[in-house]
């Protein structure tokens, strides 16, 4: 494909020139009128973002209008479902459509202009079988063949047409195409197809048509009856641009511009909307919103913010060159955006029971915790503290290497807002030598972390009151592809076989600090030290979940860096 090749030295916002110039010249006298235009046929997912944030950060940019516009022209593969969906995901990502249409809105209109290339001799009927029509259309280097229906009168193709509008034939019987050149070098000029019969049931205009124009046929004249300024699609339309001008200028009607972009492809993700219906259909994920989804849909549930998701596409850009994009660009968005916003919390994942033996037994001291060190408008909570608390399995070391400067026997680490303590024993199970629980002391004059006698520590560590903690279910997520270029996984291969066979681990009975027992679906915070997570749905009373949204710090890279190392 001609996309695939080195990168030109295009401008990275060579849309904006584009509009700049046209601007200067008047062309569209000032205006700017974009379009997100998708197929309901699926979720949206993070590459439609890239466009949604395209399509309406330029009008935004240039006091413009952006429309939301359905491609409905495939009945058998759209659903209300999506049309809802889609809608809900534009709006969470911030932003407003001046126009809501539905190509089908246009269906009676771009009826009529068939019958104007008809009666124009531009179009015809044509009866061949498909499979006809397929052979006949020749390769990049032989000419196509004329169809043996290529000149039928203009009254019989007007009188095929109605008919065919009219319910008389079976599908497949006729197809309507251009007559522009069967040796065209562009292969999408070569004849193409305008309208099919389908006797199909459609979402919106149930059974008014057994005939559907065509994507190609129909996009254009949606643009041009819209009034649209700019029509941004992406690369692999490059070479339908000239039938999108044929159409237009043929009909004398008022001519949008189409420019094209290079979609957005990320490491491990799986942009084909067909692919992630059929993981959905499978039940491979638990739907179009599984948190490992690519889709809005998945990236909300699993937290992921809208400002992050629009930071993310703003520094990607708009390129001329198709390339991939690695998913940690995306994670360090969501990353920043969280860092400022995201109230802190302390989570133990893998409980070890810590006795506080010089602790008073039934004392409980609220401690003052920092809400966000980020956010100081954020403020501050209170924490219980008490005799016996859980700290993290991984925290302790009976024999530390030394690099480990955390808990081990004989050692002082600081517990995050708490006090200092050292590790006097570690109680084991006499069989199995499993390790049940830690003896430690406190020292009563390091209220708040800090000693008197300047005395240092090396680590910090998390911790949760037992008593107080609130039990909760944690899903840990990865990628879901374990692969990095899923684009590249050759077509007919096992796809599925990619997939990441960790990409969920569900941590049962993590223990939580008590500000968490009230807390909503979507409420987003950080574990200290773990990642930032965020209220799943399936949440009950007194038992919450949380997803997973990432991790503190890129932990795949870690993981390559070892194997490398
Ligand atoms: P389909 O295979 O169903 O056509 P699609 O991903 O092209 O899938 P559309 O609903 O046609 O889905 O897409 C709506 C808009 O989003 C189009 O303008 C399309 O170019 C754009 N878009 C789709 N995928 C990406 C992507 N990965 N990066 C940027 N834009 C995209
Ligand atoms: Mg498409």
């Amino acid at each position: 494909m001609s996309t695939e090749e080195t990168p030109p030295s295009a401008p990275t916002n060579f849309i904006q020139e584009i509009i700049d110039a046209d601007n200067i010249s008047g062309k569209f006298g000032g205006r700017v009128h974009t379009r997100f235009p998708p197929e309901p046929n699926g979720y949206l997912h993070i590459g439609h973002a890239k466009s949604i944030c395209l399509n309406f950060g330029l009008a935004k940019k240039y006091g413009g209008k952006c429309n939301l516009r359905f491609d409905d022209t495939n009945p058998t593969k759209e659903d209300v479902e999506y049309v809802d969906s889609i809608q809900e995901d534009v709006r969470w990502l911030g932003f407003h459509w001046d126009g809501l249409f539905y190509a089908s809105d246009y269906f009676e209109q771009i009826y009529k202009y068939a019958e104007q290339l008809i009666q124009k001799g531009l179009a015809y009927v044509d009866s061949s079988t498909l499979d006809e029509i397929r052979s006949q259309r020749g390769t990049l280097t032989v000419p196509g063949q004329n169809s043996r229906f290529r000149d039928r009168p203009v009254e019989e193709n007007l009188d095929l047409f109605r008919r065919m509008r009219g319910g008389e034939f079976p599908d497949g019987a006729h197809v309507v195409r251009a007559k522009i050149d069967m040796a065209h070098p562009n292969m999408n000029m070569r004849d193409p197809l305008l309208y099919r019969i389908r006797h199909a049931e459609h979402h919106r205009t149930g059974n008014t048509w057994c005939i559907y124009p065509l994507y190609d046929f129909t996009h254009g004249y949606s643009d041009s009856l819209e009034g649209i300024t700019h029509s941004i699609c992406t690369l692999e339309f490059e070479n339908h641009r000239p039938l999108y001008d044929w159409l237009i200028e043929v009909l004398d009607l008022y001519h949008p511009q189409q420019i094209e972009f290079a979609r957005l492809n990320l490491t491990h993700t799986m942009m084909s909307k067909r692919k992630l219906l059929e993981l959905v259909e499978t039940g491979t994920v638990t739907g179009w919103d599984d948190p490992r989804m690519p889709t809005i849909a998945g990236i909300r549930r699993r937290g992921y913010t809208p400002a992050a998701m629009r930071a993310f596409c703003e520094e990607i850009g708009v390129t001329k060159f198709n390339s991939l994009t690695e998913v940690v660009v995306l994670e360090n968005a969501v990353r920043a955006d969280l860092n400022k916003t995201a109230p802190r919390a302390m989570a133990v994942l893998k409980p070890l029971k810590v006795v506080l033996t010089n602790y008073p037994d039934g004392q409980v001291e609220e401690l003052e915790a920092i809400n966000n060190p980020e956010d100081p408008a954020a403020g501050t909570r209170q924490v219980p503290f008490s005799k016996v608390l859980y700290i993290e399995q991984d925290d302790f070391m009976e024999n530390p290497p030394k690099q480990f400067f955390r808990l081990a026997p004989g050692r002082e680490v600081r517990l995050r807002w708490g006090y200092l303590v050292t590790c006097q024993a570690a109680v084991k199970d006499p069989v199995t030598g499993e390790i049940l629980e830690l003896h430690c002391t406190y020292d009563p004059d390091t209220r708040g972390g800090n000693a008197p006698d300047g005395r240092k520590v090396k680590s910090t560590i998390h911790w949760v009151s037992a008593e107080h903690a609130v039990s909760a279910e944690v899903r840990l997520y990865d990628h879901l592809f374990a692969i990095e270029s899923v684009a590249d996984i050759p077509d007919g291969d096992d796809w599925k076989s990619h997939l990441n066979p960790k990409s969920l681990v569900v941590v049962p009975d993590a223990k939580l600090e008590r500000s968490l027992s009230t807390v909503e679906p979507g409420h987003r915070c950080q574990f200290e030290r773990l990642g930032y997570f965020c209220v799943d749905p399936d949440s009950q009373p007194g038992r919450p979940v949380f997803n997973r949204t990432v991790t503190l710090k890129d932990e795949w890279a870690k993981i390559q860096r070892k194997q490398v190392g």
